[in-house]
């Protein structure tokens, strides 16, 4: 196997969830996101650990990613969170996931693809309170809830919204917050007042599990800090999932005056070590992290020097080195930085520095 590799710590995704778990009390489902390949950690073997943990629902952002769960054998309901096309009705049907709707034409559609299957159709009513993205406006949400319990080929199992800024502590996305959830919570009644079981009711994505009770209902939806970021530490602690490792391939000394990769942007001050790692932006180490970044050997820290090439990096590990050719790099995660201030360093989010983990690097499941 190559020397680039993602250690994924499944007895910390699972801890995470327990964490989750002891917040949110006993009652309220759980339900893991595990779109984009599980945030980049690998999405079949955290969707089982997610179940072998308690989840009772997993969630997915393409009927491809749903199929791949299918195919892996998870049996639990899996929402579908975007809009399929017409033509990918039917096989997200076929593979019995819950489809959000959030128009008449969605629903028309649901209805029309469970002709090809002998059960009803779960669907979800997507609102939308103020993320701007999907579902429908609070007022129309009777009308379709109607069109919906009107259609035998369809069950409404479930009403939901998504928040749009539940993981800030600024006193006007709070403010926000509970907007959407009054805008969300009167939709609903209106809907049990007319005589139509709304099914589970759910809102919470990380920032809503974290800092906004009021938002659980039936169900929650986090993800990110399942896999280990969390808005506000103190009130969840989590510990990061992903772990990105390398190993030094060659190691060489250096002069004064002598540049480092593309473009010659680094030039070494005084005499140097410098170290070559086979890790670069084609494996999702952005190249925004040129001179931004360090990495850590055993207990100490070594800074990226050069451009960051797309499939190579070089690290000044210093004049007077003990570090050997083929020793163990930590890129981050582990004892080295989190991707959560590699994101920072960026102006990015964790999110998206685990998503964009390539897939030519492979996962190793630790701890299951
Ligand atoms: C991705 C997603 C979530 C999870 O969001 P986090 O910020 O990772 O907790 C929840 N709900 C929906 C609809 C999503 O698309």
């Amino acid at each position: 196997m190559r020397a680039t590799k993602a250690i994924i710590h499944i007895d910390k995704f699972q801890q995470n969830i327990t964490a989750v778990r002891t917040l949110i009390g006993p009652t309220p489902l759980i339900c893991v996101p595990v779109k984009a390949n599980a945030y980049g950690h690998g999405a079949v073997a955290l969707a089982r650990a997610a179940v072998d943990a308690g989840a009772q629902y997993l969630a997915v952002a393409t009927v491809d990613e749903g199929a791949q769960l299918r195919k892996a054998g998870i049996s639990v309901p899996i929402v579908l969170l975007s809009i399929p096309l017409p033509e990918e009705f039917i096989r997200a049907v076929q593979h019995q996931l819950t489809l959000f709707v959030a128009d008449h034409e969605g629903i028309n559609l649901a209805v029309h693809a469970a002709s090809s299957t002998k059960q009803r159709v779960p669907v979800h009513l997507k609102i939308d309170t103020g993320m701007g993205r999907i579902g429908c406006r609070p007022e129309e949400a009777v009308d379709l809830a109607r069109h919906i319990v009107g259609s035998p080929a369809l069950e409404y199992a479930g009403t939901a919204t998504h928040l749009a800024a539940s993981d800030s502590q600024h006193a006007d996305d709070i403010l926000y917050t509970q907007q959407q959830l009054a805008r969300f919570t009167s939709a609903i009644e209106s809907i049990r007042q007319s005589g139509i079981n709304p099914g589970i009711v759910h809102a919470a994505n990380s920032g809503g599990v974290v800092l906004h009770p009021a938002s659980y209902f039936d169900m929650v939806r986090p993800g990110i800090v399942l896999y280990g970021y969390s808005p506000v530490p103190a009130l969840l602690p989590v510990q990061p999932v992903m772990e990105l490792v390398t190993q030094i391939v060659g190691i060489k000394n250096i002069t004064r005056g002598e540049s480092i990769s593309y473009g010659r942007t680094w030039v070494a001050p005084a005499d140097t070590t410098i170290a070559t790692l086979p890790v670069g932006y084609g494996d999702g180490l952005n190249r925004l992290l040129t001179g931004k970044h360090r990495v850590c050997i055993h207990d100490a820290f070594y800074p990226l020097v050069g451009r960051i090439c797309m499939d190579q990096c070089m690290v000044d590990l210093g004049p007077d080195t003990t570090i050997r050719r083929w020793e163990q790099v930590t890129i981050f995660g582990g004892v080295a930085d989190s991707a959560a201030i590699v994101a920072s360093r960026i102006g990015t989010i964790p999110y998206e520095v685990t998503c964009n983990i390539a897939k030519r690097v492979p996962r190793l499941y630790r701890g299951a």
